[in-house]
C-alpha cells in the first residue's frame, strides 16, 4: 500500500491522504489569507472522509469537476457538515481564485454522497472501508482501510476523553499502518471538568452582577457543547451564527451524540437569535449568555456584539478555544483591544480563556497508540509532528513523520 501525503503533513488544515492512487481520504482547506489547497487535486476512484471540520472537508467538491464522479464516502453528519462548509466557502469566497468549486460541483457532491455509520463496513475502490467513532465530534470517524493483505488505520481527528456532545473513542481496530494526528502532541489539558467549573463559575458571577457575557465559538461541536453546558447549569443563554443550523441539523442524528436527550433539551433551553428588528443590539444588556460564532473573532455575529458590550467592564468576553495567531480573538488575548471591521477597538469587558478542546493531548495521544505498540506510526495533523515522533521513537515505537508530498510505503 502507498500511501501519499498531499496535505496536513507537518501541518494542521488541508489534510488529504491518497493511497494507491486510488482512494482518497480526506480533501481539507487550511484557513488562512488566502486559504491553501492540498498539493494537488488527484483523480481518485473513491473519497472517504473522516469528519465534517473544514481541514478535512473543505476542498470536497473540488474532486467532482469535468468528468470526474467518484463515490464520497463518510457518516451522515460528516456530509451535512461538509454541505453546510461547502455553502458557506461560495458565499464568502465563491468566484474568486479562493473558492476552488463552484455551486454546480456542490450540487454534484449530494448525486455521488454515499452515508455509512460506525462499524458497517463498506467497500471504496476496492477496499474494505470501515468508521469507528473518534471522539471529536460528532459523526467524526477513525477510518480502517483495509486491502485484504494491509490494514490501514487513519485517526482522523481524536478524542479520548468524553465531552458532553460525544463520548471519547475506545475502538481500536487491529491495523499494520496507523496515521495518528498529533495536533496537541505537547499539550497538557486541564481536566475538562475542572475546565467547565471554572467557566460556569465565571459566567454566573458575571449574569449575578448584571454583565453580559459574549461565547465566541466554532460552529461546528463547541457551539453545541457549549449551549449543553448553559443547560446543565441552568445559564440563560442565546445561540447566534452558522452554529445554530447546525444544533438544528445534529437533533436529526441522536445516534451520533452521546446523550440526545440532552441535545434536545439544550436546543430548547438556548434561545435562537433571528437578527430581525435590531434583536442582536437589543439582547445586548441581557443578563445572559450569548454563544455565536465566529470562534476566534474572525467574522460571524459575534462582529455585532463585541462592539456593544466592549466598553462595559462589567461584562465578559470567554474564548472557549485555541486562538490562531494573527486573529482578532488572539489579539484581544494579548493586547486587550480587537480589530473589527478593520477598526482597532479597545475592550474594556473582561477577557478569558477556556480550553475546551475536542483533540486528544499528549497523555491521550498516549493512551490510544497504547494499543498499537508494535505497528507503525505516521505522524501527522501537527504543528510539530517530528518532534511527536521523535518522543514517540524514544518510548520504543517505530514512528515517522512524513513530509508534505512524500509517498510511504506500508505493508
Ligand atoms: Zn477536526
Amino acid at each position: 500500500m502507498d500511501v501519499q501525503f498531499l496535505g496536513g503533513a507537518g501541518e494542521i488544515g488541508r489534510s488529504a491522504v491518497l493511497i494507491d492512487e486510488s482512494l482518497l481520504l480526506d480533501f481539507g482547506m487550511l484557513t488562512d489569507s488566502p486559504p491553501q489547497f492540498p498539493v494537488r487535486t488527484p483523480s481518485p476512484d473513491a473519497v472517504v472522509v473522516s469528519h465534517g471540520h473544514l481541514d478535512h472537508v473543505g476542498t470536497i467538491p473540488a474532486l467532482v469537476s469535468g468528468d470526474a464522479r467518484p463515490p464520497i464516502h463518510w457518516t451522515p453528519p460528516t456530509y451535512e457538515l461538509a454541505m453546510t462548509l461547502a455553502r458557506d466557502t461560495l458565499k464568502l469566497h465563491g468566484g474568486t481564485v479562493n473558492c476552488p468549486f463552484t455551486e454546480t460541483n456542490v450540487r454534484r457532491v449530494t448525486q455521488v454522497s454515499e452515508t455509512h455509520g460506525y462499524r458497517e463496513s463498506f467497500e471504496a475502490a476496492g477496499y474494505e472501508v470501515t468508521f469507528y467513532n473518534a471522539g471529536h465530534i460528532p459523526g467524526s470517524a477513525h477510518v480502517l482501510v483495509d486491502d485484504s493483505d494491509t490494514r490501514l488505520l487513519y485517526s482522523g481527528d481524536l478524542h479520548t476523553d468524553d465531552q458532553r456532545l460525544v463520548s471519547g473513542t475506545t475502538a481500536r481496530p487491529d491495523a499494520d499502518a496507523i496515521i495518528c494526528e498529533s495536533t496537541y502532541a505537547d499539550v497538557d489539558h486541564e481536566p475538562r471538568k475542572t475546565v467547565e467549573e471554572r467557566f460556569v463559575e465565571s459566567v454566573e458571577t458575571t449574569l449575578w452582577e448584571g454583565g453580559t457575557v459574549v461565547v465566541p465559538a466554532f460552529a461546528i461541536g463547541r457551539t453545541q457543547e457549549m449551549l449543553l453546558i448553559c443547560e446543565a447549569h441552568d445559564i440563560p443563554c442565546y445561540v447566534d451564527g452558522m452554529g445554530k443550523q447546525v444544533t438544528e441539523m445534529l437533533g436529526q442524528y441522536p445516534e451520533f451524540v452521546r446523550d440526545a436527550d440532552a441535545l434536545q433539551r439544550a436546543k430548547s433551553h438556548a434561545r435562537f437569535v433571528t437578527g430581525r428588528d435590531g434583536q442582536r443590539k437589543r439582547i445586548t444588556d441581557q443578563k445572559a449568555a450569548i454563544v455565536t460564532t465566529s470562534g476566534m473573532l474572525s467574522g460571524g455575529p459575534a462582529m455585532t456584539y463585541i462592539p456593544e458590550i466592549r466598553g462595559n467592564p462589567m461584562n465578559k468576553i470567554t474564548m472557549t478555544g485555541y486562538q490562531v495567531e494573527g486573529t482578532p480573538g488572539r489579539n484581544l488575548i494579548e493586547t486587550g483591544s480587537a480589530e473589527i471591521d478593520g477598526r482597532i477597538m479597545p475592550v474594556s469587558a473582561r477577557v478569558e480563556q477556556y480550553d475546551f478542546s475536542a483533540h486528544a493531548d499528549r497523555d491521550g495521544l498516549f493512551e490510544f497508540l497504547d494499543s498499537y505498540r508494535d505497528t507503525p506510526v505516521l505522524v501527522n495533523h501537527g504543528d510539530r509532528c517530528e518532534a511527536f515522533a521523535t518522543t514517540l521513537r524514544e518510548d520504543g515505537y517505530d514512528a515517522t513523520a512524513p513530509e508534505l508530498g512524500a509517498t510511504v510505503a506500508i505493508e
